[in-house]
């Protein structure tokens, strides 16, 4: 058998200190395996990718329908190809009026970049605000509206005239004025570490976006496809933004992002200059075809009606003491410990424990449990008797 460790520290390009280093062969449903016949169950799904689970039926099938009959056609946007324009046609008719045209990109951080181009050249202004704490990704627009200072001086100069607020501070939404382009915001933050919005927060930001001028944009990259308990968490707080970003659950697996808006804000990118924003490869046929078959299946078997319930099983097995209080009312959540340095240890530990846990880019004290919408329930005891143990193995207790 093949020990790829060395190979892999040697050619692909390191960012983590303290990378993983699990060796996956192959993954079905809740679970990944390893090459020596390991099985972890899978608590992260690749940081709220794999809703429909690891290689779901219907995913693969529509897969290689697709590639029986075209890969890549034409840079986005030329030709008409029916996967795009179908799975375009779906998300439109589930979210609210006025986010009914589609531009479908490759990932988070291109569709947050093609947001924030949208808002300037709509509104014509400069300004951008985003929240403490918000990770909208890692190019180099993405990285200047993130709310950690940390990440972000080692890459100066970035973005000019980009804002820091508090996510939850009424006052500081005094910020949002009549220069202001856009205000990004995760309607819950993710790598913060789960922190849901308190009552009339988004509402009071919409609010605000609406007598100022400024597009309100929703970053729904982590919290779109059901993982909250709606399809999209703009549906479960009430509020609709001018502009969505999606990705990760997007693509069913396989690389996608879009940002949506109205067809008359969308159509400012087309003249002045034309061609406002271009890809080759976003709204890829294979990534929209599997795309549209995960949202099927989430539709179809009521993912997202399920995903409350499902958490609250996590929430009454989980009851170690080393748990001090677990945020998430959908399979998005955050256990927060006692001891500040437990979580690291956690995760470190998990995949001897059979299971995968992550970290959160801006909460060391949490780790997180977002595993596919499909888990069962007997599943969810598996992985709950596991993470006790596992936090009694690192509490020493
Ligand atoms: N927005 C949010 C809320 C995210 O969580 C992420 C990725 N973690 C991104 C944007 C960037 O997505 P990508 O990694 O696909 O560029």
């Amino acid at each position: 058998m093949q020990d790829y460790r060395q190979i892999f520290l040697k050619y692909i390009g390191q960012t983590s200190p303290e990378p993983m280093m699990l060796d996956i062969t192959g993954a079905e449903g809740v679970f990944l395996h390893g090459p020596a016949g390991e099985k972890y169950i899978d608590l992260i799904s690749g940081v709220s990718v794999s809703n429909t689970g690891h290689r779901h039926p219907r995913v693969v099938r529509a897969i290689k329908d697709q590639a029986d009959d075209y890969l890549h056609l034409m840079v986005y946007g030329e030709f008409i190809e029916s996967p795009q324009v179908r799975y375009a046609e779906k998300i439109c008719s589930l979210l609210p009026p006025g986010l009914d045209t589609c531009f479908f990109v490759n990932s988070g951080s291109e569709a947050v970049e093609g947001a924030m181009k949208l808002a300037k050249r709509f509104t014509g202004r400069t300004k951008i605000v985003s929240f403490n704490n918000a990770y909208h990704g890692s190019t180099h627009g993405a990285l200047s509206i993130q709310g950690s200072e940390q990440y972000k001086n080692a890459f100066r100069p970035l973005l000019p005239d980009v804002w820091q607020i508090g996510f939850n501070d009424f006052s500081s939404l005094g910020t949002i004025d009549s220069a202001t382009a856009c205000v990004i915001v995760e309607p819950v933050q993710a790598e913060a570490g789960v922190i849901y919005p308190v009552p009339g927060f988004l509402r009071e930001l919409r609010r605000k976006c609406t007598a100022s001028g400024a597009l309100l944009v929703f970053d729904e990259v982590q919290t779109g496809f059901g993982r909250t308990g709606s399809i999209f968490a703009c549906e479960k707080f009430g509020v609709t933004p001018d502009i969505i970003v999606l990705a990760k659950a997007l693509g069913g697996g396989l690389p996608l992002g879009a940002f949506i808006s109205s067809y008359g804000i969308m159509s400012t990118l087309s003249h002045h200059p034309v061609l406002g924003h271009i890809t080759t490869f976003g709204g890829h046929p294979l990534c929209c075809a599997a795309g549209l078959a995960a949202l099927e299946v989430i539709l179809e078997e009521d993912l997202a009606g399920k995903a409350k319930t499902k958490s609250d099983l996590f929430r009454q097995l989980l009851v170690h003491p080393a748990i001090k209080e677990i945020r998430g009312d959908g399979l998005l959540m955050a256990a927060e410990l006692n001891d500040p340095y437990l979580a690291a240890k956690a995760v470190k530990n998990a995949p001897r424990s059979g299971i995968i846990l992550d970290y959160f880019l801006f909460c060391d004290s949490a780790f997180r449990i977002a595993p596919p919408l499909v888990i069962n329930e007997d599943e969810i005891r598996l992985a709950c008797e596991r993470i006790n143990n596992l936090l009694e193995l690192v509490s020493g207790k």
